[in-house]
C-alpha cells in the first residue's frame, strides 16, 4: 500500500464554508494574515477547540499542534493550572482600571527570571512592547536612529516595517503601504548574523544610534540562531557608543530557556520585550530593562506610555499560572530534549527518503528547511529554500493529522503536552510525507 492510499482525505467542508462566509465580513477572512494559508495554498482551517497537544477543527478532525497559538501554549491547550487561575479570577471581576496585587507578583517574577529586567511594564501585545521599548530607548539616549536586522519581525510598528535599502549602510524603505517614508528614514536595516556590517554602521553613525533591536534567536524567518559572537558584538558596540541594546524576546522569552535567550547565550541586553508565552494564551506583552532606563517612563519620567487594559487581572492570572508551571525543575531541559528528538527524527527520515532537509532548534522552538545547505545562518539562505516542497509537505502532514505553521518562514513550537506518543506519530507521518514528495 502506498503512503497516499494509507491515508484517506480528511473532510474540511465546514472549515471551507466558514472561510467563505468570513471573507464577507473580515478582510481576507482572517484577523492576522498568516492564518489565511496564502503561504501554502488551500483553505485555512477553522478550529473549535484544543486539548493538550491536540487541536480539533470544525469538521472534528484532530491534529497534533506545532503552532501552539504562535508560541504562547508552551503547556498545551487548556492546561489545568491556567484554567483554574482564570476561573478563580472570573469570580472576582474582569478588571478595575486600577492596580492589583497580582501585577506586583508577576512583575517580581519577571524581574527575577529575566536577567536584564529590573523594572517592567505590562502591555497587551508584542507590537506594543517593541513600539514602547523603542520610544523609551530614544527618550533615554535622546537620539533618533534605530537599527534592526533583515528577517527579524518586531510586530507591525510603523518604523519597524522596513525592508533593507540598497546597501547595508543606507536607510531602510517602508515594507508596507501606509507607512510614510519619513517614518522609516531613521531605521537602519542590517543583515542578520553579519558582525562586520554592524561594526561598520556603528563606526559611521554610532553616536546617533538610540538602539539596536534584535530577535536573539530569529524566529520570524523560520528559525535562525545567532552565530557565535553576533550577540556579543552587539553588546560590545552598544556599550561603546552608548546605544540601548533591546532583545525582542516576544517569541524566545520563557521558551528557549527560563530566562530567555539572554540567559541561554549569556548576553545581557539593556532592555527586553516579552509577549506570547508570558500571557499563557491571553493577550499580554511586556517591556522592561535597567532601572535607570525604565525610570524614563511616565509617570516617573518624560516618555509617555499607557494602556487601558494593561495588567488585566484575567491576563495576569493566566500569565502567572504559566510562569509558575514553567519554573518546575528541568522544565526547559526536558522541552529541549523532546524538540531535539523530533528534529533528529525528521532529519533521519528526510535523509532516508533522499530529501534535502536541515533543521535548527533552541529550547522549545524549531525550524525546518527544505534546503541543500548544511546549516542555515543567513536570510538569503532561508529565502533560497524550496518553498514548493514545503507547501506539499505541509498538506501531506495536515492530511496525516499534523498541524504545522502554514508558511515556510515561521518557526514551530513544541510544548510539554507533546509526549513521546505525539512525537512518534509525527515522525511516522513525516516518513510517509517525505516518501510521497
Ligand atoms: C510575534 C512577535 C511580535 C509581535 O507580537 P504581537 O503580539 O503579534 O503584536 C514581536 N516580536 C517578535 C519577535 C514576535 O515573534
Amino acid at each position: 500500500m502506498s503512503a497516499t492510499e494509507a491515508t484517506p482525505k480528511k473532510n474540511h467542508s465546514r472549515s471551507a464554508a466558514l472561510f467563505e462566509e468570513a471573507r464577507h465580513f473580515i478582510p481576507g477572512g482572517v484577523n492576522s494574515p498568516v492564518r489565511a494559508f496564502r503561504g501554502v495554498g488551500g483553505n485555512p482551517l477553522f478550529f473549535q477547540g484544543g486539548e493538550g497537544a491536540w487541536l480539533i477543527d470544525e469538521d472534528n478532525n484532530r491534529y497534533i499542534d506545532y503552532v501552539g497559538a504562535w508560541g504562547p501554549l508552551i503547556l498545551g491547550h487548556r492546561h489545568p493550572d491556567v484554567i483554574a487561575a482564570l476561573q478563580a479570577q472570573l469570580q472576582l471581576g474582569l478588571g478595575y482600571g486600577a492596580s492589583t496585587e497580582a501585577e506586583i507578583t508577576i512583575a517580581k517574577t519577571i524581574c527575577s527570571l529575566v536577567p536584564s529586567i529590573e523594572r517592567v511594564r505590562l502591555v497587551t501585545s508584542g507590537t506594543e512592547a517593541t513600539m514602547s521599548a523603542i520610544r523609551v530607548a530614544r527618550g533615554f539616549t535622546r537620539r533618533d536612529r534605530i537599527v534592526k536586522f533583515e528577517g527579524c519581525y518586531h510586530g507591525h510598528v510603523d518604523g519597524l516595517l522596513v525592508k533593507a535599502g540598497s546597501g547595508a549602510l543606507t536607510l531602510g524603505e517602508p515594507d508596507s503601504l501606509g507607512v510614510p517614508k519619513a517614518y522609516t528614514d531613521l531605521t537602519h536595516v542590517l543583515p542578520y548574523n553579519d558582525i562586520d556590517a554592524l561594526a561598520a554602521l556603528f563606526e559611521k553613525h554610532g553616536r546617533e544610534i538610540a538602539c539596536v533591536i534584535v530577535e536573539p534567536v530569529a524566529g520570524n524567518m523560520n528559525l535562525v540562531p545567532p552565530v557565535p559572537g553576533f550577540l556579543e558584538a552587539m553588546r560590545q558596540v552598544c556599550t561603546q557608543y552608548g546605544a540601548v541594546l533591546i532583545f525582542d524576546e516576544v517569541m524566545t522569552g520563557f521558551r528557549v530557556a527560563l530566562g530567555g535567550a539572554q540567559s541561554h547565550y549569556q548576553v545581557t541586553p539593556d532592555m527586553t520585550t516579552l509577549g506570547k508565552v508570558i500571557g499563557g494564551g491571553l493577550p499580554v506583552g511586556a517591556f522592561g530593562g535597567r532601572r535607570e532606563i525604565m525610570e524614563m517612563v511616565a509617570p516617573l519620567g518624560p516618555v509617555y506610555q499607557a494602556g487601558t487594559l494593561a495588567g488585566s487581572p484575567l491576563a495576569v492570572a493566566a500569565g502567572m499560572a504559566m510562569l509558575k508551571a514553567i519554573q518546575a525543575p528541568g522544565f526547559h531541559e526536558a522541552l529541549s530534549v523532546r524538540t531535539q528528538r523530533l528534529m533528529k527524527g525528521l532529519e533521519e527520515r528526510a535523509s532516508a527518503a533522499g530529501i534535502p532537509f536541515t533543521t535548527h532548534s533552541v529550547g522549545g522552538m524549531f525550524g525546518c528547511f527544505f534546503s541543500t545547505e548544511d546549516k542555515i545562518t543567513r536570510f538569503e539562505q532561508v529565502m533560497a529554500c524550496n518553498v514548493e516542497q514545503f507547501r506539499k509537505y505541509f498538506h501531506l502532514m495536515l492530511e496525516r493529522g499534523v498541524y504545522l505553521a502554514p508558511s515556510a518562514f515561521e518557526a514551530g513550537f513544541v510544548g510539554t503536552a507533546h509526549g513521546d506518543a505525539e512525537i512518534d506519530l509525527t515522525l511516522d507521518a513525516a516518513e510517509q510525507a517525505f516518501a510521497a514528495l
